[in-house]
């Protein structure tokens, strides 16, 4: 290359592309490696846009995604991987859990996307090792040097590769499968955002499925975080809402089988069906926001769950739940908590668990012989004792739903036991659910 050139190219302006601008234009998916190939769209995953946004601006320093699987967190990762191998070229490091699952990474997403985005062909020929050495030793599978940078793949079980390696742009990706500790080196995580302390300009960004609570790293720096929700616009009553496993109902045919077409989201405002059983409607996905509810957080951190992903079909989820529930899986239902609620477990002893998250499953409706919205029929139990009586009225809805209505306890206060006639008092104490 002719020295202009190389100069020219040194002295090319910082990009004043977005993260999400640059993929729109720059990004083509291979076939094989995405559900969806072809060019990349950001409207196609718009809660994507803002995290990509914030981890390629000037300002934001720290960005953490709780996210669950099945929304796109690795293409995500990608986008903001090349932007810094193109538009700003820096030293980047992607720590993975393994040294096995940095080189399958490596080899999987990271090479085919040096091959095909507009922008990286070719870059990884013309970058050199930093130090003038031959082109033959820029790309290696854990390290890609490309024009005014590197990006080094490490895993957290081997952080040797961290040791005074100076990095801009931190990518840890599934941080809760990383070891608490790396022999003496101690917490890679630690390690590596010690690596980008000489930068004023550093990116630190962190990316996971979550595990149990108060063990897990991304579900400690969400919370730490202004906590992000992606809210939709209902399309029915016009407010926002945050899609979540409890606004999802479902009914069973008399043979106990699931009926598919009963499958929804309702809306926890007005009741109203805003997502069949299919995929969801990328028209209200285009409505979404995402929105602080920490204020106090001291850096961005967001969460999303699969109920929001363009690809993922609600019955197929609402199947493998009840199927789990049915086996009482205790395995299968963590994960689905981890990973398709993108949430962490809650650790209660003995079988607690399900019982917890029923709980939270519970809603808020008047007492004081106020029905419901969604009764249609009032059922009334009773159970005798040999002093009391014990009664329960229930509600009953579509899908077996259930509301508490009233539970009366009646207490017989014999007058005269031994008269051989029954002569007794009622009184009667009312307890309201
Ligand atoms: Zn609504």
């Amino acid at each position: 290359m002719l020295w202009s050139e190389q100069f020219s190219k040194i002295c090319r302006p910082v990009s004043r592309l977005t993260g999400t601008e640059w993929a729109d234009s720059k990004r083509f998916i291979p076939l094989g490696t995405s559900a969806e190939p072809g060019l990349w769209r950001t409207s196609r995953t718009p809660y994507l846009k803002e995290p990509m946004d914030a981890a390629t601006d000037k300002t934001t320093e720290k960005v953490v995604l709780m996210f669950s699987s099945q929304v796109g967190k690795s293409e995500a990762l990608l986008n903001v991987l090349g932007y810094y191998a193109d538009q700003e070229p820096a030293p980047q490091l992607m720590l993975q859990p393994t040294v096995e699952m940095a080189e399958a990474f490596s080899k999987e997403r990271i090479a085919p996307m040096f091959r095909d985005f507009l922008g990286l062909k070719g870059k990884l020929e013309e970058g050199k090792d930093g130090r003038g050495n031959e082109k033959k030793t820029s790309a290696t599978i854990l390290m890609k040097h490309y024009p005014g940078g590197y990006l080094a793949l490490v895993g957290a079980n081997s952080p040797a590769g961290l040791a005074s390696r100076p990095i801009r742009i931190l990518l840890a990706d599934e941080v809760d499968r990383y070891p608490e500790s790396a022999g003496k080196e101690g917490d890679p995580l630690k390690l590596a955002v010690q690596r980008t302390q000489n930068f004023n300009n550093r990116k630190i960004i962190f990316v996971s499925t979550p595990t149990i609570k108060g063990s897990s790293k991304i579900y400690n720096e969400f919370e730490g975080g202004d906590q992000r929700e992606f809210k939709v616009q209902c399309p029915h009553c016009g407010c926002f809402i945050k899609l979540s496993w409890s606004m999802v109902k479902w009914e069973s045919d008399d043979s106990d089988n699931l009926v598919e077409e009963s499958v929804g989201i309702f809306c926890s405002e007005c009741g109203s069906k805003i997502r069949g059983p299919r995929k969801l409607n990328p028209d209200i996905l285009a409505t979404g926001r995402w929105e602080v509810a920490n204020p106090k957080g001291r850096y961005r951190s967001y969460h999303i769950n699969a109920l929001y992903s363009p690809w993922v079909n609600l019955f197929d989820l609402v199947c493998e739940w009840v199927d789990i529930n049915r086996k009482k899986d205790r395995n299968g239902l963590m994960e689905f908590i981890n990973l398709k609620l993108g949430e962490p477990w809650e650790q209660y002893g003995g079988d607690a668990d399900l019982w917890e998250y029923l709980l939270k499953r519970r809603e808020y409706y008047p007492a004081g012989g106020i029905l419901p919205d969604g009764v249609l029929l009032l059922t009334a139990g009773v159970d005798v004792q040999h002093d009391r009586l014990e009664c329960s009225v229930y509600g009953w809805g579509t899908g077996r739903e259930c509301w508490g209505i009233r539970h009366i306890k009646a207490v017989v206060r014999m007058s005269c036991r031994f008269s051989g006639i029954l002569n007794g008092q009622i009184s009667e104490e009312a307890y309201l659910f």
